[in-house]
């Protein structure tokens, strides 16, 4: 990737997708390319055609996604497999019809089964049955990863996966109900403190393991494996670390600074028993996470503050 090779972030307004932009201009990069979902509507695939005719593109992220959290997810399997698979099979497709040079497709540590042997190496794919609160999610997610294998192994693309564990940072959703845990966790603590409450209730029973990566970490990942990474097979991204909801509702406690108990509410589901991905791949390459959880999560909450998230 040359720093004047044209760049399109798909998402660039997400999550994901927006720290991309921030570390690929850090580092130089100044032909980008981002379309809002008004200018371009990934679910449109003569649009998106369209778009990939009248720009010559080098390289593609595919970070646009329909995301949430448990609830979100659970609540609503239909759209998230039917959005997640019409993007980015018009998304992947396009990148071969049009000569694409590299493809980055964003999966999730959902992909893999509920059971799969902790901590996760890359090979546990389909290996058994998945998290019924993310199916959805999850058949996209591998879908768009296989296409892209496929396009690489038979058809000598330059087409990767990567597949990050659970993610945090700025330009996080902090919805009160359709948010991951994080953000959905704060803006609860956030509002105790505020109102003076004597308690906050954390969804489930606080066991589920959870491994949390700051975003900016992933982006750093990312573009390391654009610039470096071509094989068919998709690779984890995480920290190697996980820790209970529990602990994470204590961490978060002191990050916040609210002073009251705290209770559990174990009628919300608590999703798959624990996520931790094997990171042996991506640590060979190279690049390591930068942010503790308490570190990322103290500057995630100075942003939300300042950006009036709550
Ligand atoms: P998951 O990793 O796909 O299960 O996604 P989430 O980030 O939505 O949830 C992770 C875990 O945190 C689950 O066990 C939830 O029950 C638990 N959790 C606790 N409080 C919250 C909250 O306020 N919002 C969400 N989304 N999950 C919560």
């Amino acid at each position: 990737m040359e720093k004047n090779s044209t760049v399109f972030v798909a998402g660039h307004r997400g999550l994901v997708g927006s720290s991309i932009i921030r570390k690929l201009r850090e580092k130089g990069y100044n032909n980008l390319i981002c379309q809002t979902r008004q200018e371009l509507d990934l679910l449109n695939q003569a649009a998106v055609n369209r778009f990939f005719a009248e720009n010559r593109i080098d390289f593609v992220f595919l970070a646009a996604a329909k995301v949430g959290g448990i609830l979100a997810n659970a609540t609503h399997q239909t759209e998230f497999l039917y959005q997640n698979i019409t993007i980015a099979t018009n998304v992947i497709q396009a990148c071969a019809d049009h000569n694409v040079k590299k493809l980055l497709n964003l999966g999730s540590s959902c992909i893999y089964p509920k059971l799969a042997p902790q901590p996760i190496q890359e090979e546990s794919l389909l290996t058994g049955p998945l998290e019924p609160t993310n199916e959805g999610y999850a058949i996209a997610k591998i879908a768009a990863l296989k296409l892209c294998e496929m396009h690489n192994r038979y058809h000598g693309r330059c087409f990767i996966s990567a597949m990050p564990t659970n993610l945090y940072g700025p330009g996080d959703n902090f919805h009160p109900e359709l948010s991951h845990v994080i953000p959905g966790m704060m803006r609860r603590f956030h509002q105790a403190k505020t109102k003076n409450l004597s308690e906050v209730t954390v969804w489930g029973s606080g066991k589920p393991l959870r491994e949390f990566l700051h975003v900016d970490d992933l982006a750093d990942a990312l573009i390391l494996l654009m610039e470096t990474y071509n094989n068919p097979s998709h690779i984890n991204v995480g920290t190697g670390k996980d820790c209970s909801i529990a602990e994470l509702a204590e961490t978060m406690k002191s990050v916040v600074g609210f002073t009251g108990r705290i209770t559990f509410d174990t009628s919300k589901p608590d999703g798959t028993p624990r996520k931790l991905l094997d990171i042996t791949k991506i640590l060979k390459l190279g690049w390591s996470p930068k942010h503790s959880l308490q570190s990322g999560l103290d500057q995630t909450y100075r942003w939300a503050v300042e950006n009036n998230q709550f």
